[in-house]
């Protein structure tokens, strides 16, 4: 979208993105206080008052993130059984986990990144 040639350093929070997802650091300050819950972003920044959900503009894509994953995680678990024809009890315990671990690290990568992404467009003149 944005692809500017003669970009100078200003390549920063690129390489932070998926830390930052995993531990749910502010685009502003940097603290720990980007999400509320394990995988729904907090109203606000409780070290710098920046307005987190007033960022979450996207929030609408959020559904079709999940069914998505949801989607892939359901053809690997078909896939799989076919290959392997693991016992059910088996499945389940190795799915339930993954599945859970996968969607919520999803939506939380997804959020982090809208939200930097909002957060650097707000800072554009
Ligand atoms: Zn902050």
């Amino acid at each position: 979208m944005s692809a500017d040639p003669a970009g100078p350093s200003e390549q920063k929070g690129q390489p932070g993105l998926v830390s930052a997802a995993l531990s749910g650091l502010c685009p502003r300050c940097g603290a720990k206080t980007l999400f509320g819950a394990p995988a729904a972003l907090a109203d606000e920044c409780a070290a710098c008052g920046l307005e987190i959900r007033a960022l979450e503009r996207g929030g609408r894509f959020v559904g079709v993130v999940t069914m998505l994953l949801a989607l892939l995680l359901i053809l690997a678990a078909l896939g799989i059984d076919e290959w392997l024809r693991p016992p059910l009890w088996l499945s389940f315990l190795f799915w339930a986990p993954v599945t859970v671990g996968s969607v919520i690290f999803g939506l939380r990568f997804y959020k982090t990144m809208w939200v930097y992404h909002q957060y650097e467009e707000s800072q554009q003149p």
